[in-house]
């Protein structure tokens, strides 16, 4: 068995027509067409590490700032998420945990190493790669729950006379921060994945 790209074909990506290595746009819907994008991994890594910049501010200055009858407090996203965990609230607790700490974090670690095995290439696991790569796309928006419900409470309270809710500088670099990592994965090109596997022919019916 021989790949496409051995054969020199090259696949476009929006509507599947196969065209000869080198032809620069589809003919059919006028697509760019390349083999394998070999920026890929430059971009991957310069907006995961943007991303991670972006992170450290964001869990290091406070999130909201709540002013109560002129008193000011400031909550970073652990401690308010510790505060909320006080009140009893431990699901929305876990959630702001889960949305801001756990969700990026394992977000960081899978495309470091989607990233790093598709520039060493070794056979064996791509499938579980791609599964990987697809969760790490899905679950990345979820991560901006954090931002909605800041803006959200601000708005919220911002009727109220005694208390006032503003997001905090945090909240800006925790939205790039989500955007960088976005952006990131989106720059993966997922056939990097299959490189270093072998060819299997198809199954028999
Ligand atoms: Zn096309």
């Amino acid at each position: 068995m021989i790949t496409a790209r051995q054969s020199g074909l090259v696949a476009c990506r929006s509507c599947g027509r196969v065209w000869p290595l080198g032809t620069p746009t589809c003919g059919r819907c006028g697509a760019a067409l390349v083999s394998r994008d070999a920026k890929s991994l430059q971009r991957v890594m310069a907006w995961w590490t943007a991303g991670l910049i972006c992170y450290i501010p964001a869990n290091l200055y406070p999130m909201l700032v709540t002013t109560t009858f002129g008193s000011e407090e400031k909550g970073t996203i652990v401690g308010g998420a510790i505060e909320i965990a006080r009140h009893g609230d431990f699901l929305i607790a876990a959630i702001v945990l889960i949305a801001s700490v756990m969700i990026p974090v394992s977000k960081f670690i899978a495309i470091a190493y989607l990233a790093h095995s598709a520039w060493r290439p070794r056979p064996g696991g791509a499938l579980r790669r791609l599964h990987l790569f697809e969760a790490t796309e899905f679950i990345g928006r979820w991560s901006m729950i954090d931002v909605f419900v800041v803006a959200i409470l601000s708005a919220l309270v911002q009727f109220s006379v005694v208390a006032s809710i503003h997001p905090g500088p945090a909240a800006l670099t925790f939205a790039l921060s989500v955007i960088f990592t976005m952006l990131s994965a989106k720059s993966f090109d997922p056939r990097l994945i299959w490189d270093g596997e072998t060819i299997e022919s198809p199954a028999e019916p």
